[in-house]
């Protein structure tokens, strides 16, 4: 198995001119390990600022992207804008925008279609909410987040899928590694299932739910954990250990 080590920083609504410059920096001094990738999410308005002074081995996401190239779409980014910048990364599906924008699995799929169709690799993401957990039908809504994509693409190389429960996020409450690796094992079994046994072997899925400094050598030995989406703590220095964690 040789699936690279993926770690994205989702910076959210979040930034100044002055706190951009300083994230940069700190990021410019991470010393990234070969086989880690690392790809930071800064604010729309930050993206080309970021990317023009981030060190080649960070690269540079949007954390959203719509499903049209151009038009009357007003507050909106495709991302043929993006490659236009020389930015190859988007978050798409993250739980704030399936939550407070209203946007459906169906629109999630078809975002991601039309990104990977621009030349945009998409970070997918997916997870249930408390509830639903309580319900035990954790792996019918990321069954059902994972299907409303693959009816959309074949491919799924440049997909990385981000598994986020609801309830971890920005609650300081993070899955313990073994409820993580459940259902990352559950993700890899559907993608063996549902789409091919070379997506399942090579298609990345990253855990994100208040991963820190302090928890990410404990979830970085799980076998289907190939890294994190990471929110509050990419802001903060411990972001260099969180890159560092497969070490
Ligand atoms: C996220 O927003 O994707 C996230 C995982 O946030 P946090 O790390 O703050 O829980």
């Amino acid at each position: 198995m040789t699936r690279n080590f993926f770690i994205g920083g989702n910076w959210k609504m979040n930034g100044s001119v002055a706190e951009v410059n300083k994230l940069v920096e700190l990021l410019n001094n991470i010393d990234v390990p070969a086989n880690t990738e690392v790809v930071v999410a800064p604010p729309a308005l930050y993206i080309d600022r970021v990317n023009q002074a981030v060190k080649k081995e960070i690269k540079v996401a949007a954390q959203n992207t719509y499903i049209k190239a151009s038009g009357a779409y007003t507050g909106e980014l495709s991302p043929q804008m993006l490659k236009d910048l020389g930015v190859n990364w988007v978050i798409l599906g993250h739980s704030e925008r399936r939550e407070y924008f209203k946007e459906s699995d169906e629109l999630v799929g078809q975002k991601t279609r039309f990104a990977l169709d621009a030349g945009v690799s998409v970070i997918a993401c997916i997870g249930e909410k408390l509830e639903e957990r309580e319900k035990n039908i954790t792996n019918d809504v990321v069954a059902r987040q994972m299907k409303a994509i693959a009816n959309e693409i074949n491919d799924w190389t440049n997909v990385v899928v981000a598994y986020e429960p609801v309830w971890a996020i920005g609650t300081g409450k993070v899955a313990t590694p073994d409820q993580a690796q459940e259902v990352h094992h559950f993700l890899r079994k559907w993608l063996a299932e549902n789409v091919s046994a070379e997506a399942a072997e090579k298609t990345r899925i990253l855990y994100g739910g208040s991963v820190n400094g302090g928890n990410c050598k404990d979830l970085a030995t799980k076998p289907d954990i190939d890294g994190f989406l990471v929110g509050g703590a990419c802001l903060k220095p411990e972001f260099a250990d969180i890159v560092r964690s497969r070490q």
